[in-house]
């Protein structure tokens, strides 16, 4: 039911702007109107603090529907998960009550500063500091590649305050658009998910309450990571939405397409193609579900299963949307039709949320 209604809005409410959203390199206000009206915005955030109390698969669902239109819309509720996703699993009571609340009923989107210019893969290089003031912490750095950033108005923080301790000397924050001393680069200029905006975040002598760290001094790098855990679960359903639109769309493509006097479909070649592509989503789709379960009774394993999600996934969703540009031949390379924007949105998920590379690290560290 919640696939047929997120399917549904998806259709009527996203889809028709998301070329234009492509094209114009613009955010997509008129998703995050349509989510924010049907409560998808943020599905995650549980219902003690307002929100629709979604599990890990329910997310997924919404995220995956809204990805099979607009991978660029995709990220309004993926993202709300991953910013606020550490208050959730490592904030104070008080820390919860004052920002989901707000992100629960739309006033405000949740962005994620882990990454800067020169910590990337190595995020635990990071050099943002964070220095105890009396009743006050005060942030300067760069953080770089934020999601959503300019738009959002609450953003987790990577910082250090302990810079002898490497990533045992990180911790977590949450920090207002509105602090002073905060503001942001250009948009960059990307080969996909052009509607989501992506700049750099600038603190300069940011003063913020003492009580806005999110757990424990020294316990941020340890919540970066489990978050993590959780949200690489949401980019495999990116990936798996991506995938499915554009196995949809070369689907009812060769059915229309004749060469040679008949439909291009009724080629053996052509039809092992869809196949390929069919099995291997459906293969892609198993192993994320099966994470957003493991994510959902926090198991164990959960590390492992939500890197594997995530690698396979955005693997597959790269080969489905070259494979479908494939199957339309000349015009698939055209902007007239979709699935080469959909190609190019799928490369997205094989670097963010750490790159496949890393991924691989992750796998091997914590085989089952
Ligand atoms: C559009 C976009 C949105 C993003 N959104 C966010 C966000 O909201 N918040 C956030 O914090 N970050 C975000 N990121 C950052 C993203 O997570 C990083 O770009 C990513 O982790 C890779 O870091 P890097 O770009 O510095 O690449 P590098 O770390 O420099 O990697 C370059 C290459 O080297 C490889 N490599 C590096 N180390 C190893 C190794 N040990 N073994 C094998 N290969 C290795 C990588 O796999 C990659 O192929 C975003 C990035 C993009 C492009």
């Amino acid at each position: 039911m919640l696939r047929e209604t997120v399917r549904a809005l998806a259709e009527a409410k996203i889809a028709p702007y998301a070329a234009a959203v492509d094209e114009e390199a613009r955010f997509p206000q008129e998703a995050l109107d349509a989510l924010t009206a049907a409560d998808l915005h943020a599905v995650h955030v549980p219902e003690e603090y307002g929100g629709a109390g979604a599990d890990a698969l329910a997310t997924v669902i919404v995220i995956e529907e809204v990805a099979r239109v607009c991978a660029s819309s995709s990220l309004i509720p993926a993202v709300n998960k991953l910013g606020s996703l550490p208050v959730i699993l490592s904030g104070s009571e008080d820390l919860k009550k004052k920002y989901l609340g707000p992100l629960a009923k739309g006033d405000g989107m949740f962005s994620y500063c882990l990454s800067e210019p020169d910590a990337g893969s190595d995020a635990a290089g990071m050099k943002t500091r964070a220095v105890r003031d009396g009743d006050f912490w005060v942030l300067n750095g760069v953080k770089r590649w934020i999601t959503n950033a300019g738009v959002s108005k609450y953003y987790t923080v990577m910082a250090v305050t302990d810079p002898t301790k490497r990533s045992k000397g990180i911790s977590a924050f949450v920090v207002e658009k509105s602090d002073e001393g905060v503001s942001f680069g250009a948009p960059e200029k990307k080969l996909g998910i052009k509607g989501s905006p992506t700049r750099e975040v600038y603190f300069d002598n940011v003063r913020i309450p003492a009580d806005r760290i999110i757990g424990e001094e020294g316990t941020g790098f340890a919540t970066a990571m489990k978050t993590l855990d959780h949200t690489r679960i949401t980019i495999a359903a990116q990936a798996l939405g991506i995938a499915q639109g554009a196995l949809d769309y070369a689907k009812g493509y060769v059915q229309e397409r004749k060469q040679f006097g008949k439909p291009i479909g009724d080629f053996q070649g052509v039809q092992f193609m869809l196949a390929d592509m069919a099995m291997k989503l459906e293969a892609a789709r198993q192993l994320t579900y099966s994470a957003a379960a493991k994510s959902e009774r926090l198991d164990g394993d959960l590390t492992f299963f939500g890197a594997a999600a995530k690698c396979f996934a955005s693997d597959v969703a790269m080969e489905i949307t070259t494979d479908a540009v494939q199957l339309l031949g000349g015009y698939g390379y055209t902007r007239d039709y979709p699935v080469e924007r959909m190609m190019r949105d799928a490369k997205i998920t094989q670097i963010y949320e750490g790159t496949n590379q890393v991924q691989r690290i992750v796998m091997a560290r914590n085989l089952p």
